[in-house]
This record gives structure tokens, sequence and C-alpha cells, in this order.
């Protein structure tokens, strides 16, 4: 499996997921940069946006879909998301609000339309079967979302070479999720924009090779920042963004002592948040609390591309074959 990180933080996310023989099944988590952008990283990691078979959501925000409807234009790839979160970009749609028209214009700010403090959401318990009615007339009225698979948060799929897991987490939009994503005996978590860490959460993450976990502020810089009160509220809410510390807590409560782990903070905020605030938080939690920091690969995720993972590093590292050394005994 190969993981490339196209862009992340508050203004624009995306990751490019290969598995299977010459990275035959690709597929966005996410496709919130400017289209031309995401276009333009795609190349520069070999990959044609054609080539892509399905974008996966994690949630209808801008900083997350803002790509989705030029690409579905030109390329249709499959979208796959929890049926609320496909009944939201419908709705946004409908009402001409298509998610790129702010591209990356506000950087921080962002999310303007969905983040206003206290707005409603569509409640995801019973409302199924509208929901799904509502992603139907959708597509009747040709709306971008042509072709789609609902995937329930806590249902799974497998497309391709990849098995997809998907798992609620608790952010203020319609039905957020994170993914645990399998293949060849490797596995990647993604969790991104989410206010705390559930039971089910640290159970995903735990079994991870990868983790890519959002470290998005620090506490004390966003509370004397220039953000609005309710914004502040709204971010420090447990349906708002991870902290520095959130992230590393949840590190922690998921620590394997038998095995290598390569963790990316991700969705760093650029006025909340440093690259080097967030590792030296997270590395401070890690030693204090005896773990053995030569077993984690720690990086944050630029604003830019940057951040390859291929999950062949974990063929080459000596801990792994200690341990299968010692298995074979
Ligand atoms: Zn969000
Ligand atoms: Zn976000």
């Amino acid at each position: 499996m190969r993981v490339i990180s196209l862009g992340s933080g508050s203004s624009g996310n995306a990751l490019l997921i290969e598995a299977g023989p010459n990275g035959r099944t690709r597929l966005l988590i996410d496709a919130g940069l400017p289209c031309r952008t995401l276009i333009n990283r795609l190349h520069l990691a070999g990959v044609s946006p054609a080539q892509i078979l399905a974008v996966l959501l994690t949630h209808e925000h801008d900083d997350h879909t803002m790509a989705l409807p030029t690409l579905l234009r030109r390329y249709d790839p499959l979208v796959i998301a929890d049926p609320a979160t496909l009944a939201a970009l419908v709705d946004n749609s409908r009402q001409g609000q298509e998610p790129n028209t702010t591209a990356g214009s506000r950087p921080d700010a962002a999310q303007p339309r969905f983040h206003r403090p206290g707005e409603e959401y569509p409640v995801r318990q019973g409302q199924d079967e509208q929901q799904r009615a509502r992603v139907e007339r959708g597509r009747a009225s040709s709306q971008p979302l042509r072709r789609t698979l609902a995937l329930p948060a806590g249902s799974s799929c497998l497309l391709g070479d990849i098995e997809i897991v998907s798992f609620p987490v608790p952010h203020d939009a319609a039905a957020p999720c994170g993914y645990l994503l399998s293949a060849g005996g490797c596995r990647v978590c993604v969790v991104v924009d989410s206010g705390s860490v559930t039971p089910i959460m640290l159970e995903a993450m735990r079994q991870a090779d990868l983790l890519i976990l959002e470290a998005n502020h620090d506490r004390e810089r966003l509370l004397r920042g220039p953000y609005s009160y309710a914004l502040k509220m709204r971010i420090l809410s447990p349906t708002g963004h991870l902290s520095n510390e959130q992230a590393a807590q949840a590190i922690l409560q998921t620590w394997r002592a038998d095995g290598l782990r390569w963790i990316w903070l991700a969705h760093l905020s650029q006025v909340n948040n440093t690259p080097h605030l967030a590792l030296r938080s997270v590395q401070r939690y890690l030693a204090e609390a005896g773990a053995t920091l030569q077993q984690v690969h720690l990086a944050t995720l630029p604003r830019a591309m940057g951040a390859a993972w291929d999950s062949t590093r974990l063929w080459h590292d000596e801990y792994w074959w200690r341990c299968e050394t010692l298995g074979e005994r």
C-alpha cells in the first residue's frame, strides 16, 4: 500500500491511497483542494486523475470536498460516504453552493457555511430512508453525484484490493467518519476533524501501521489567538477539532509495545498551531509516559504536498525482522 498526502490543514485535505499490483486500486480520501491543485499534485505522484477509482469522504465540509464537483464532472469517480454525507452534498449543490465556490481563499476560517456554531445538521438516526431518497432525487436531477456508494459509518466494503472499514467520529457535520484501510496485510487509519476521541476510534487506531491523526491546534495558542469567542468554543467543543494534547493522549492510549508505527499529525491549523508545537507536544507526552520513541516515526503533514508512506517499509525495518525471528522460535 502507498499513501501520499496531497495536502493537509484547515484549508484543504486530500490523501492518495494505492494498493495491489502496480497500485491498480487507487482512491482518494477527501478531495478538499482546488481541483487544479489536486490534479497537479496527482500528476506529481505519477497518477492520472482518470485512474482514481473512488473518492472516499470523511465528511462534507469544504476543506474535504472542494474539488469534488469538477472532479466528478471531468472524471466521474465513484463517491463513497455515509448516506447522510451524500445527502448533505446533494443539498449543497441544489442550493447552488458547490463547495469550490470559495475554494482555498479563507484559510482557517475555513468551512464558513458549515461551521457556524449552533448550526443544525441532518440527524443520522432514523432518517436513512429520507436521506437515501434525497440522494436518489439528486441523481435524477443530474446533480454531480451520479455514482455513489453509501457506506454507513460502522460498516465495511471491499474496493478492488482495499478493504474499507468506516467508523463514526464526533464532529459537527452530517455523519463524519474515520477510515481503517487494509491491503496486503497492512493497515492505515485516518482520523481527521474530530472534536473528541471515542472507544471505537481508539479500537481502529490501535490496528494501524500508519496512523493519520488530526492535531489541529495548540489549546493555549487558540485561546489567546484572533478567533472570535464563538469560533474558539466551536473548535474546542467535543464535536470540533482535536488539539495537540488530545492527539497525544489518543496516541498513548493506542500505543503498542510490540511493533513499529508511523504517525502523521494532520489538519494542523495555520493560525493556532505549528509543526514544531505539534511534534513537541506529542513527543513530550510519549516520553513522559515511557514510550520508546525509537519505535515511532512521527511527522506532521504540511499544507502542501508531502509525506509518502509505502507499506514495504515494514519489510525493511530491523525491528520487524527481529519480531519475526522471535516468533519463529
Ligand atoms: Zn470539518
Ligand atoms: Zn477539516
